[in-house]
């Protein structure tokens, strides 16, 4: 399995880093992928993939960070060789609307930093999937990636997927009300589809309330599993393709 997004650059691990990878390891985690947020995070997303082989790292700004960081040192970062992608970044109108022209402009930069360095783009959305789909439409062909934590619906999920992204699927997929999800899970092809924890935020049940780690994204994987009526291995073994595919990474395919 491959955790295509997880916060290990966060206060949340800096006690235990060491035994969180372990547990991957133990569960068969085979990459991780470590996502920045701002300027201090995608350097800290750095470091924790220099000191482990099989971690690499994703470096952006998040919209909730636009106000405080900009974009200028992103282009220096992507030349280190454990940087397989451009984010977290897209726009959020759930936290704040205030700064929406900031957060375009912001995503606008990620977006065309990606097309001219051919990085995958890793997406937040949140109330604004039309909002950051019309952005990146103008792009189509020259960009890819993921709409990360996908929390849409299937006509929109179509539509990233028509763009040339993937759809990325976290620990919300096993909570009883998320009906979106399931319906989503179940008319997604597997090969359209990664699978995330977003740790430390959004733990899967059995875990649910508690800090998310990237073992826990077997859990994501096995009711994927359920709700296509597949089995696990299926699961594990496309969606660890489709991660390799996006982000280039675990050597030839
Ligand atoms: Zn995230």
């Amino acid at each position: 399995m491959i955790d295509t997004h997880a916060h290990l650059n966060t206060e949340e691990f800096k006690d235990d880093l060491d035994a969180c990878i372990l547990r991957a390891i133990e569960h068969n985690i085979e990459h991780i992928i470590v996502i920045g947020m701002d300027e201090a995070s995608n350097q800290r997303a750095i470091e924790i993939a220099e000191s482990y082989d099989f971690v690499y790292a994703s470096v952006g700004i998040h919209p909730g960070f636009v106000d405080q960081g900009n974009t200028e040192h992103l282009s220096n970062l992507l030349k280190h060789p454990k940087v397989v992608a451009i984010g977290e970044c897209g726009l959020d109108f759930y936290w704040t609307k205030e700064n929406i022209e900031k957060q375009k402009d912001i995503f606008i930069k990620q977006i065309e930093l990606a097309v001219e360095s051919k990085y995958p783009l890793v997406i937040h959305t949140r109330n604004s999937f039309t909002e950051a789909y019309d952005l990146i439409k103008p792009y189509q062909g020259k960009v890819t990636g993921v709409f990360h934590c996908f929390s849409s619906n299937v006509d929109d999920a179509k539509k990233a997927i028509d763009l040339g992204f993937y759809i990325g699927i976290d620990g919300p997929v096993t909570y009883k009300k998320a009906l979106e999800t399931f319906e989503l899970v179940k008319n997604i092809d597997l090969k359209h589809l990664l699978i995330e924890t977003d740790s430390p935020y959004l733990a899967p049940v059995p875990f649910r309330g508690k800090r998310n780690e990237p073992s826990y994204v077997r859990f994501v994987a096995e009711k994927i599993a359920e709700i296509k009526e597949v089995s696990l291995a299926e699961v594990i073994k496309q969606t660890s393709l489709n991660a390799k595919m996006l982000f280039n990474i675990g050597g030839n395919l």
